[in-house]
């Protein structure tokens, strides 16, 4: 665990109980946490973060999507907490298995472990079951790559609609994603500089007839201390990694972002605010385009997840 920011540091105490051993050192505000502090500290700004931003209702059903990874089981066991103090909402989680051979097995069972430990419903399904095929056939018949799609852009736009579908089928009010602060700038860095067309905040409740709002209750949590909370909390890492990964140009984006933010301590914060101002300026349209096929938003006929569907079962079936 990273806790090279108290080396070559007077220790001290914690700067918040001022009793116990500091093993977390804040850079941008200089502020030394104990462990039990961090922790309550964690929790307290997911609070808020939904109340600053409107995330939740009062008897809303969530969602969370639950990859295996220690992101979403975070997100999972903190709004757990937090639902506690409003009887009327529900959390329901759900998996989705993509189909990548043995990739999701660990993923798998620490989601069910966690789903049972905190009594929460976990619901599974799978791309085979929603779409007929998995990610794993359609990177090894070869489809991919004749669709020129590299198969993080098919599982990412694929994940998204099936938990949508799953959503719906759960009559669920509110999605919850884990993303954080840096997934978040790292988003709005992508689109800025893929020249995307329609920009829009990611992560804050939007009400639109018909459409789940999806929310990101972690979008003022850096990374790295959601690393550091779910080690503390014993929530396992995953051991292996997507044999799939690559997103180059997201990666570059990540690395120049945490070294940048490394140097110039807390510019992730400063460039979401900044950029946020800025978006909320821009006007959104009051009507939504919906997809032809699925009745999603899309700004296209058909919306991507669905000509991707659609593509891929006529190669399947040549
Ligand atoms: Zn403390
Ligand atoms: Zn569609």
């Amino acid at each position: 665990m990273d806790t090279r920011s108290v080396k070559g540091l007077s220790l001290g105490t914690c700067s918040s109980c001022g009793k116990r051993t500091p093993i977390y050192f804040r850079r941008y505000s200089g502020v030394k946490l104990c462990s039990t502090c961090f922790k309550e500290d964690f929790v307290k700004r997911v609070r808020r973060t939904i109340s600053r931003y409107g995330l939740f209702r009062y008897d809303d059903r969530i969602v969370v999507a639950v990859s295996g990874g220690k992101d979403s089981l975070v997100l999972l066991k903190i709004l757990y907490e937090i639902e506690q103090d409003f009887p009327k909402s529900e959390l329901l989680a759900v998996l989705i298995d993509e189909g990548i051979d043995s990739y999701r097995l660990d993923g798998l069972r620490t989601s069910r472990e966690i789903a049972r430990i905190l009594n929460i419903e976990l619901h599974e399904t799978s791309f085979k079951d929603l779409y007929g095929f998995t990610l794993g056939e359609v990177v090894k018949s070869g489809i991919a790559e004749k669709l020129k799609l590299n198969p993080c852009t098919i599982c990412g736009i694929l994940r998204r609609k099936a938990l949508v579908t799953v959503a719906r089928k759960l009559r669920a009010t509110v999605i919850a994603t884990a993303h954080t602060l840096d997934d978040i700038v790292q988003t709005y860095l992508l689109n800025l500089l893929r020249g995307e067309k329609n920009l829009r905040p990611i992560g804050l409740r939007r009400e639109v007839e018909n459409i789940i709002p999806r929310v990101a209750p972690l979008r003022l949590t850096p990374q790295r201390e959601l690393a550091l909370y779910a080690y503390l909390e014993g929530i396992p890492f995953q051991s292996r990694t997507c044999p799939y990964t690559h997103e180059s140009m997201r990666d570059e984006i990540r690395n120049f972002l945490t070294l940048y933010d490394y140097k110039y301590t807390g510019s992730l914060y400063a460039f979401l605010n900044m950029f946020e101002r800025i978006l909320g300026k821009i006007p959104q349209p009051a009507e939504v385009n919906r997809c032809e096929i699925c009745g999603e938003p899309t700004d296209r006929r058909i919306c991507r997840a669905c000509e991707i569907v659609l593509s891929i079962r006529s190669l399947l079936k040549n």
